[in-house]
């Protein structure tokens, strides 16, 4: 059997990897970004100079070798699924009995007046790394980055690392609301001011200014303020990386359709990682989850429907991390920005420090749905055991330090969270740190 996978992102590496682990098909991965796969959520780390780029690649450049999987580094223009050929940039073409779609996502651009002068672009690849690089090495003045997510704050912090003066547009009121409640939300804005950026909360790009040589000069926001600058990072969002597809019969509606095996439209062609979209996701969830494990979770099952078994692709329960500067977020499960009704979300805020816990839970239940942590961590095992089990809020709250990384932290404002919590719902719970451990080890047990 002749499987191509293209895309070599965490997706197409992992489905490589475990196809070899399952059979001795060839194996070919073809990818133009870089030879060999790398760590894309490090990129900024290679910026600020705690890794070097070697450091960010997966696995040593002989493994490949080694477990005979041919790596080409080219762009795939094109698809003849008819002929099962996949035509490269050059004029060669490889043909596949298997072939699986991993190509990822591409950064949001809307149109805007000057988005394709010299200064601006988005951080996503290699190649917008390497231009950054270039772009400070001559001089960058003053950045300004448009569109507060995840990856807005990262490039925010890459050039605050360099003392580049940055300027943050974001169109919402309050930073990332769509995604954050209210209280997570105020404190990273605040974090992201504290650090010296101007963030310019409702505000939008208009356009941007050429200098009269295709490079930027200022931009123009939609209130009239014109601010000069060298620099413009677009981090609005990204999408599925599949324009090269259109002109074929593949299904694509925002990213590539497949069920929940992950086929698409076409025999024998499986699509994964952020270029695919779930026809029926699971309740709850999006058709498009672009987050590093959900690409390698569905590459265990491609790799597994690739070598003849017949597996459903389950997203388990939701989860993300991220960094703001400092305070590093992690989520589990189901935590709504907003309040919504049968579910009661309980929080508590350090008065001084970028820290918070935030759970929610079902009112008639009292099952425990979702956790937001702000500089706090905690363990993903057990929060997961606690949400997929529907454990009960005052259980989850006796044994809450059960769940952190850091017993300090609760030998110092653990009282606090319980006194806030019993205040909140005129309840008598306390702490019972004893029983951590058997409490724990019986969910796992349960959990399978
Ligand atoms: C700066 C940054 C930070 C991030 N941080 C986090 C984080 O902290 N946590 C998290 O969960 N997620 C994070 N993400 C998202 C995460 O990196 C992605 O969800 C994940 O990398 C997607 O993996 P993938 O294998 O589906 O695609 P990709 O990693 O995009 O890999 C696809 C590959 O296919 C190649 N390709 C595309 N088209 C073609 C073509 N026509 N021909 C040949 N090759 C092609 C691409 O060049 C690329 O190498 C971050 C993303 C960025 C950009």
């Amino acid at each position: 059997m002749n499987v191509i996978i293209i895309g070599n992102g965490i997706a197409g590496t992992t489905a490589a990897r475990f196809i070899r682990k399952q059979s001795d098909a060839k194996i070919t991965m073809i990818s133009g970004e870089s030879t060999y796969p790398f760590s894309r959520t490090a990129l900024m780390y290679i910026y600020m100079g705690h890794m070097k780029y070697d450091h960010t690649k997966l696995y040593e450049d002989g493994f490949w070798a080694k477990n005979n999987i041919d790596l080409i580094e080219k762009w795939v223009d094109h698809i003849d699924f008819d002929k099962k050929e996949v035509l490269l940039s050059g004029g060669s073409s490889v043909s596949y009995d298997k072939l699986i779609i991993a190509t990822g996502s591409k950064p949001n651009k809307f149109g805007w007046p000057g988005e394709n002068l010299n200064g601006v672009q988005g951080l996503y690849h290699l190649q917008d790394l390497e231009k950054m690089e270039a772009a400070s090495a001559k001089g960058i003045k003053r950045a300004v980055i448009v569109g507060g997510g995840l990856i807005g704050v990262e490039m925010a912090e890459m050039f605050h690392s360099r003392h580049i003066p940055v300027t943050f547009l974001v169109r919402e009121e309050s930073f990332w609301n769509p995604v954050l409640p209210e209280g997570e939300s105020l404190m990273v804005g605040k974090h992201i001011v504290d650090h010296g950026i101007d963030l310019r909360l409702g505000e939008e790009l208009s356009e941007i200014v050429d200098d009269g040589d295709g490079n930027v000069k200022s931009i123009k926001t939609k209130n009239g303020e014109e601010i000069e600058c060298n620099f413009v990072g677009l981090t609005v969002g990204v999408s599925p990386n599949v324009a090269f597809l259109k002109s074929t019969n593949l299904n694509i509606n925002r990213g590539i359709q497949v069920n929940e095996y992950l086929e698409t439209n076409q025999t024998d062609v499986f699509a994964i990682g952020d270029c695919a979209e779930l026809s029926k996701p699971s309740p709850g969830r999006r058709p498009i989850e672009a987050v590093w494990y959900a690409g390698r979770m569905m590459a265990q099952v491609a790799a597994a429907n690739v070598t003849g078994k017949k597996l459903a692709y389950d997203p388990g329960t939701w989860f993300n991390s991220a960094k703001f500067f400092d305070i590093e977020y992690q989520v589990y499960g189901d935590i709504s920005p907003k309040e919504t009704d049968g579910v009661s979300q309980f929080y508590w805020e350090h008065p001084e420090l970028p820290k918070s816990v935030r759970i929610a839970f079902d009112t008639q239940t009292l099952a425990v749905r979702g956790f937001n942590l702000m500089g706090i961590r905690y363990r993903q095992e057990v929060c997961t055991s606690w949400i997929e089990n529907k454990v009960n809020i005052d259980e989850v709250m006796t044994n809450l330090k059960a769940a952190n990384f850091d017993p300090e932290f609760f030998k110092m404002y653990e009282e606090d969270m319980i006194k806030a919590f019993n205040k909140q719902y005129s309840k008598t719970i306390s702490s019972q740190g004893k029983r951590k451990l058997s409490f724990i080890r019986k969910l796992m047990q349960t959990n399978g």
